[in-house]
């Protein structure tokens, strides 16, 4: 198998651990680096100063530490809510949710979009369809009454 370079850490990996960005896997998840996927924010123009280049960040990444010590830490995406950790019973191979947020599991990623002259900062959430509901996951559903329109 061929031998391909990291582009973050620059070491030399089996191609198969370097993906079509040319991040190898522990970059990926070192640094808590999303995929590459659409951008959420339509091609406009700052709406404060008009200014046209765009900072996207494909990931607002907070900083997460565990031990007594804070002796791990590590980076983080940031989303509206985590997913439920799961665990499979061994009765009838169920899987049932449990009491307790799946820290692994963020819902909802947050996106921030920030214009480059002026810093106006538009977040966007990655598949909002996907965010679960309910006072466990901090998160409730409010709808619009029909007759409001959009761009007041
Ligand atoms: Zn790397
Ligand atoms: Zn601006």
């Amino acid at each position: 198998m061929a031998m391909k370079t990291c582009s973050v850490c620059e070491e030399e990996q089996w191609e198969d651990l370097v993906d079509d960005e040319g991040i190898c896997e522990s970059c990926r998840k070192n640094f808590a680096i999303p995929r590459q996927s659409p951008a959420l924010r339509p091609l406009t123009p700052c709406r404060r100063c008009g200014g046209r280049v765009i900072v996207r960040c494909r990931a607002i990444r907070e900083r997460g530490a565990s031990g007594g010590d804070y002796v791990h830490a590590y980076i983080a995406p940031l989303a509206a809510t985590f997913a439920r950790a799961t665990r499979e019973t061994l009765f009838r191979k169920r899987t049932v949710e449990q009491n307790k947020p799946d820290l692994a599991q963020p819902a909802g990623v947050f996106e921030a979009y920030i214009c480059r002259a002026c810093g106006l900062t538009e977040i966007y959430t990655r598949d909002p369809e996907t965010i679960p509901i309910g006072p466990e996951y901090a998160t409730e559903l409010i709808e619009v009454p029909s007759g409001e329109t959009p761009f007041r």
